[in-house]
């Protein structure tokens, strides 16, 4: 006897054979001019305007061999075996003089960690990303509440669900920002989290993808096309696909130099130091190593620049 459950397992794989990560609205951002990494990187090392905090929003476990490639030959080395992992979820909060407060990536909501199906958590995610099992620390609701003047925008690394779980707290006029096509971009794997991207998205502010160039033949993002989101070269996007198709590093030039945010790309710090891109989390392995690597010679030409990991 199939259980509706499965039924409707069976149903969604019938139908969405290679389907988008949600069908939320897309369209071109109306912030941010395309600039490159040269000029980025003229201005990369003097100080700059924005004040930056970054914010541990929730304590959580996940399987190391979700973070971490175990079967590089620098895991095998450390002989690194798969375990419960303790993580971070965090949020960014940047704050420009001129242009007001920005997250990047939302934190997490208390209200969804009580009720994940509440809130569209499809019933088949916990089973690989236990959201319920998030220990909250400040909430995105108390983070949008530090800012009396709003947020402007949200700047996302990409949009998995652990970094768009504080939607439930985003007010609905607040934009969205995105690599490009990080939702639009097909794959077998979305059918299990399409619903629940859509549902967290829903009525929410369309997503607006930075401008980064697309590899024609490909139709891809290239790794290391650069937008300067204010065009006062205060913080830039960094396209870095791989993790997922649209993922997305920031540069923020803060007074006391400038901070990288990798994202995804670069889960922990034992993955950074050793150039071991994630493990079963991560779309295309070899691409996330490729932009891992770009962001750490990056790195090597600036180093001042602080690096902020995705989790640890
Ligand atoms: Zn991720």
């Amino acid at each position: 006897m199939v259980s509706t459950r499965w039924l409707v397992v069976l149903s969604v794989l019938t139908v969405c054979q290679g389907c988008g990560l949600s069908d939320h609205r897309v369209v071109q951002s109306r912030l941010g001019r395309v600039s490159n990494l040269v000029e980025m990187e003229k201005l990369v090392d003097e100080p700059g305007p924005i004040e930056l905090e970054t914010i541990n929003s929730a304590d959580w476990t996940v399987p190391l061999s979700g973070l971490l490639n175990l079967k590089s030959a620098a895991a095998q080395q450390a002989h690194l075996t798969d375990h419960p992992e303790p993580i971070h979820v965090f949020a960014h909060v940047l704050r420009h003089p001129k242009f007001g407060t920005y997250l990047v990536d939302t934190g997490v909501s208390q209200q969804l960690v009580d009720d994940p199906n509440g809130h569209g958590v499809f019933w088949l995610i916990p089973l690989v990303v236990p959201v319920g099992k998030m220990q909250v620390r400040t909430s995105t609701s108390q983070i949008v509440a530090q800012s009396p003047g709003g947020i402007q925008g949200i700047f996302f690394t990409h949009l998995h669900i652990d970094h768009i779980s504080g939607m439930p707290d985003i007010p609905s006029d607040v934009p969205l920002y995105v690599g490009r096509g990080e939702s639009t971009r097909t794959s077998f794997q979305n059918m299990f989290v399409r619903g629940t991207t859509t549902r967290l998205l829903q009525g929410k502010a369309d997503l607006q993808e930075w401008p980064f160039h697309l590899d024609n033949a490909r139709k891809d993002v290239l790794i290391g096309e650069v937008v300067d989101i204010f065009g006062d070269g205060s913080a830039f996007a960094i396209s870095v696909p791989g993790h997922t198709p649209g993922s997305t590093a920031y540069v923020i030039r803060t007074p006391k130099g400038p901070v990288l945010l990798t994202g995804d790309t670069s889960h922990t710090r034992w993955g950074w130091e050793h150039g071991v891109e994630p493990g079963s989390y991560t779309t295309d392995q070899p691409m996330n190593l490729k932009s891992l690597l770009m962001l750490k010679d990056l790195v090597s030409r600036h180093p001042t620049m602080e690096v902020r990991y995705g989790h640890q």
